[in-house]
């Protein structure tokens, strides 16, 4: 499916030009127009999806091993020591394009530093309740 208002369903499907360092029947892979780092690149299934939860089980079994594969490839092709594997899926997580992707961002040795997050702290107690939270809320997918 192709949603005709999403910039990453003309791009996946080639209506717009970006710079393509990957493609098979299911996906175009491209480098990011603002990145964190050099190499930065987004893999864009070529089907519309919004996020991850929406994904279905087909393409998902398929971006794990091409994010690895891009990874690898940016190691090897860039100089890159190591790599980020990112889906933000919501706005609150920073996703600003509904169409689901996946980031794959190469790190350097001697930068940039890119945010993580801050560890924080927490109780036994807060966990045991945060941990029921969520297992409670899972849906059986059996
Ligand atoms: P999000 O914030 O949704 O996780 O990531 C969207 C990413 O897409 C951002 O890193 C942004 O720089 C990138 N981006 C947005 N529009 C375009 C575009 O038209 N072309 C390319 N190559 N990247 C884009
Ligand atoms: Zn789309």
């Amino acid at each position: 499916m192709k949603d005709d208002n999403c910039i990453f369903c003309k791009i996946a499907n080639g209506a717009i030009p970006a710079a393509t360092l990957y493609e098979d029947d299911d996906f175009r892979v491209i480098l990011d127009l603002g990145p964190a780092s050099r190499g930065h690149a987004l893999i864009l299934p070529k089907e519309h999806f919004a996020d991850v939860t929406q994904l279905s089980s087909e393409v998902a079994a398929k971006v794990l091993p091409l994010a690895a594969k891009i990874g690898k490839a940016q190691m090897k092709g860039l100089g890159a020591t190591a790599f980020n594997v990112v889906m933000n899926t919501g706005k609150d997580a920073g996703q600003t394009v509904f169409h689901f992707h996946t980031h794959i961002i190469p790190r350097y040795a001697d930068g940039p530093s890119i945010a993580a997050w801050k560890p924080g702290t927490t109780t036994p107690e807060e966990m045991a309740e945060t941990a029921g939270l969520i297992s409670g809320a899972i849906d059986d997918q059996a």
